[in-house]
């Protein structure tokens, strides 16, 4: 079976990884010139780390030589009062822990062991066409191809989601981040902690140590537009005008932050679907579920994604059948994750934080504890 994987992104690299391991002829098609070095850094949690050991069993020693693994999660105001430092035991519970990794290493980890030539770049796909059990995928430059399954893992503006449901653009969720990776040394920042400091106006700044000497920051704040129409700034001017005073090391770290390493990003989501998948074609990662980024999941979902989808198309008769139990098992996860990050009384950077170590009060939800067993303890351990 030919698949081709429509962008090379975290979700892309991970599908196509977990496709040729079970033998398919896979291809993956990105638009950018070259794999994007995107200045971030990610949380791995256990369900994705689990995942992405189901695909590739020791690849993640290897994350956790290039990445830090969290001990310590600590909890401040803006004015530097600690609200809570919490150990971290994932790992006794779940086998694996959090592990925070700069985005590129675990991107170039994960396309280091796909053969060179099975990923092209200069591919902007613009739409595809399904007839007769026959799929042609179209791209910029007027090239066209006919694989038996396309994939698309074109992320938060996703064309081949635009081509296959056709529901518009993501939502604005009116606040706006800020994400950069630097090499930083700061006593106030140990090494294995993550400190989030929060304001009960709904601004966050999380730090995170991301190994190496490398320090991820992420700083998110209430904004009525998501800024487009405001260029004339320089996104280093705007963060610091939202951050400057906040307790140490929070002003210097981002004034030491060359402007050019600052991803300035709107922050979206999108309602979930109730099918994302038709004929040959389906989709994966933030393709299929866009969720806001409280919970760190859009890509411990996608490895969660790419471990099902490749299991399911290898012992399934035909495409159709493995599609259609993909996303029966997939949409009511990521739709329950979905409406955690959407849930009334969950405003984890409201509030100076403090929901994140209670329970939820709202009948409907489950606990915060309860809520982390389901979401952590997912073991993936398909049967056919
Ligand atoms: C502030 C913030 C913090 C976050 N923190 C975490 C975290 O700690 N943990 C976590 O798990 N998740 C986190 N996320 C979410 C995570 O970054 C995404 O869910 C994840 O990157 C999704 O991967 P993806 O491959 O689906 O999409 P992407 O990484 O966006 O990749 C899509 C790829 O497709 C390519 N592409 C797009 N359109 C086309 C086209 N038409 N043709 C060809 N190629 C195309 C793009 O160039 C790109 O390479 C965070 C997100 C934000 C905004």
């Amino acid at each position: 079976m030919s698949i081709a994987i429509i962008g090379g992104g975290i979700g892309g690299l991970t599908t196509a990884n977990a496709l040729l391991r079970k033998g398919f002829n896979v291809q993956v098609y990105e638009k950018a010139q070259s794999l994007r070095s995107i200045g971030a850094g990610l949380s791995l949690t256990p369900n994705g780390l689990n995942s992405l050991n189901a695909i590739q069993p020791g690849i993640v020693e290897v994350l956790k030589h290039a990445g830090s693994l969290l001990h310590t999660l600590t909890l401040k105001r803006s004015t530097g009062e600690t609200i809570a430092s919490n150990p971290m035991t994932l790992m006794q519970q779940y086998g694996q822990p959090i592990l925070n990794i700069q985005w590129s290493k675990l991107q170039a980890i994960l396309a280091l062991r796909l053969p060179s030539d099975i990923i092209h770049f200069n591919h902007r796909c613009v739409g595809f066409e399904q007839e007769n059990d026959q799929i042609t995928v179209y791209f910029a430059h007027q090239k066209s191809i006919q694989p038996d399954l396309l994939i698309g893992a074109d992320g938060i503006n996703s064309v081949v989601r635009q081509t296959l449901v056709g529901d518009g653009f993501p939502n604005f969720a009116d606040r706006v981040s800020w994400r950069a990776v630097l090499q930083y040394h700061h006593e106030l920042l140990p090494l294995n902690t993550s400190t989030l400091i929060t304001t009960p106006d709904g601004k966050s700044f999380l730090l995170v140590d991301v190994g190496g000497g490398y320090i991820f920051w992420s700083a998110i704040a209430p904004s009525a537009d998501d800024f487009v129409h405001q260029r004339a700034t320089h996104p280093k001017t705007r963060v610091l005008e939202r951050f400057a005073e906040w307790v140490e090391p929070v002003g210097a770290i981002i004034e030491a932050t060359p402007v050019e390493e600052i991803v300035e990003q709107p922050i979206c989501d999108r309602p979930p679907l109730k099918h994302w998948s038709k004929g040959r074609a389906t989709l994966v990662g933030d393709a299929a579920h866009l969720v806001m980024p409280f919970l760190q999941q859009g890509a411990n979902m996608a490895f969660e994604d790419a471990y099902e989808l490749a299991e399911y198309l290898s012992a399934a008769p035909d495409i159709e059948t493995a599609l259609n139990v993909y996303e029966k098992s997939r949409i009511p996860r990521t739709t329950a994750i979905y409406d955690r990050t959407t849930a009334p009384d969950y405003h984890p950077y409201q509030a100076d934080g403090k929901i994140m170590f209670n329970d939820m009060t709202e009948p409907s939800q489950m606990s915060q504890d309860e809520f982390e067993t389901w979401l952590y303890g997912y073991t993936p351990s398909i049967t056919h």
